[in-house]
């Protein structure tokens, strides 16, 4: 068997995971893809649909899509669900499983054309053994830095967070690069609980599943971490190629975010003087939290651009606002409903700072527009990411978020963010970070050039794919730790 088109072009088909972070660098690595001359194939459910063929309409290359069926009544969830965006958080478990049920689509899809690659989300490391039935490389794709994918390696192999005696107990990463800090209660949940939950087993096969796959391409680039680059390399033992900043590969925004309301008020502003306030798509914060928010913000007296993900609802009050907040924040403050246009957002030069979640997308972004960040950090591997911009980057003020929260974070208090904020925008420390964030944001640029390092990388991962034949049915084993 094997792949059919080695002296020709290749195929490569993606399958992100069915979440906003997932799918948004997929679109930009399989638009990158195209452009030097693959075929590609994405996959994705009803939901992904629309936003996936808005976002390459005007592609001049071959980018075909296929919609996947997501078998939400078998694993008990309402018939319309197939995103993690459109569910409860009561319900991410079932999700986790149906995500497992996808196998069979894949395999027929697989089987039926046959592409040189595969490249698929770590939400599905049973893909490896579909791929591997058929002699498909697979490459795994997580969309994080190597920082994290280091920090994961490293304390899911030795464990540091059982040897200490409380959840707020400070430990090392152990075998790493750099002396990080973490507590118990900062690290992914499925890695404190030795339970049988879909996530803790998702997590615990993906780990394996990245030692056995073809390797694992990252959304990064090597300047941004050289020393994290060689240690996935060398120590963790990973066969791994970065191709990003990949949102940056992306020649222009569209209309809608040009067009967005919130860009001619930035107009108005001074360069530096607004800071952005968001956390992704996924965290979201209780009425509590919003209001400390809220307070935390004005009492900093910046002005800015605040993300909120709750509606707005006609003719009733906001409950988490303060009194007299809009009128007192007229001029000083835009809050946003829903979805903004993140990334024009950033790059306008009259924003200054962004309060993030630290998911690696927003945290990238940021980056690579030269802007520094307060680090308030929910779920997933975002505490690592915050050690990466404050503590390696340099480039960033913790918030001082303390505790892995799925979707809910943990509760600030005003006085911090307050502090935060002043800290990101004004006086010595923001000035030179606001240098060091510039000078990486420069190297990220260079990267993605022609010759640049993530370029190169790419070609080299192109000119392996055309040679890479895996054994049908065997499993394919790097040397490595794990
Ligand atoms: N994003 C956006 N507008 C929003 C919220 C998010 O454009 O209102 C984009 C953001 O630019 C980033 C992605 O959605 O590319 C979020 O990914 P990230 O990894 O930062 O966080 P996640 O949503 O996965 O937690």
């Amino acid at each position: 068997m094997g792949s059919k088109n080695h002296d020709h072009q290749l195929h490569v088909v993606f399958f992100p995971f069915m979440a906003q972070g997932h799918v948004i660098p997929t679109i930009h690595m399989a638009k990158l893809f195209a452009s030097k001359g693959t075929k590609v194939t994405i996959l994705s459910t009803s939901h992904f649909i629309p936003f996936i063929s808005k976002s390459i309409e005007n592609n001049t290359s071959q980018i075909d899509i296929i919609n996947i069926k997501f078998p939400a009544a078998e694993v008990g969830l309402p018939e319309n669900v197939n995103s993690l965006h459109t569910i409860d958080p009561e319900m991410v478990q079932k999700f986790f499983q149906g995500c497992g049920k996808l196998a069979p689509q894949l395999d027929q899809i697989l089987e039926k054309h046959r592409p040189n690659c595969l490249v698929a989300d770590m939400f599905f490391p049973w893909a490896n053994d579909v791929a591997t039935k058929f002699g498909i490389p697979m490459l795994l794709f997580h969309g994080t830095c190597y920082f994290a994918l280091c920090a994961l390696a490293s304390v899911f192999l030795h464990e540091p967070h059982k040897k200490i005696s409380s959840d707020s107990e400070h430990f090392f990463i152990p075998d790493f690069p750099d002396k990080i800090e973490l507590t118990a209660s900062q690290i992914p949940d499925p890695l404190n609980y030795d339970d049988e939950s879909e996530s803790t087993k998702l997590f615990v096969t993906a780990r394996k599943v990245e030692s056995r796959c073809y390797g694992v391409i990252v959304n990064s680039f090597y300047e941004l971490e050289p020393c994290y680059a060689e240690h996935y390399r060398n120590v963790v033992g990973r066969k791994a190629w970065q191709i990003g900043p990949l949102f940056l590969t992306e020649r222009k925004t569209s209309n809608y975010d040009n067009q967005h309301e919130c860009l001619k008020w930035l107009n108005s502003k001074k360069p530096n003087s607004v800071i952005y306030v968001s956390f992704g798509s996924m965290a979201s914060f209780n009425d509590e939290q919003l209001m400390e928010i809220a307070t935390g913000l004005e009492a900093s007296g910046q002005q800015f651009i605040w993300v909120v993900k709750k509606e707005k609802k006609e003719g009733i009050k906001d409950e988490w606002l303060p009194e007299g907040f809009e009128e007192r924040m007229k001029e000083k403050r835009l809050i946003i409903r829903g979805w903004a246009p993140q990334v024009s957002i950033l790059q306008h030069e009259a924003v200054g700072g962004f309060v993030t979640h630290c998911g690696w997308n927003s945290t990238l972004e940021s980056i690579c527009v030269g802007v520094p960040m307060v680090t308030w950090p929910v779920a997933a591997e975002q505490f690592y990411n915050e050690k990466l911009v404050c503590q390696i980057l340099r480039i960033g003020v913790e918030v001082g978020a303390k505790k892995w929260k799925r979707q809910v974070g943990d509760f600030v208090k005003r006085e911090a963010i307050t502090k935060a904020v002043s800290k990101i925008m004004e006086g010595e420390d923001a000035e030179e970070m606001r240098r060091r964030v510039k000078s990486l944001a420069e190297m990220g640029r260079n990267a993605i050039k022609e010759g640049g390092s993530s370029m190169l990388d790419l070609n080299a991962l192109f000119h392996d794919l055309r040679s890479a034949r895996i054994a049908p049915d065997s499993t394919h084993h790097q040397q490595n730790l794990l």
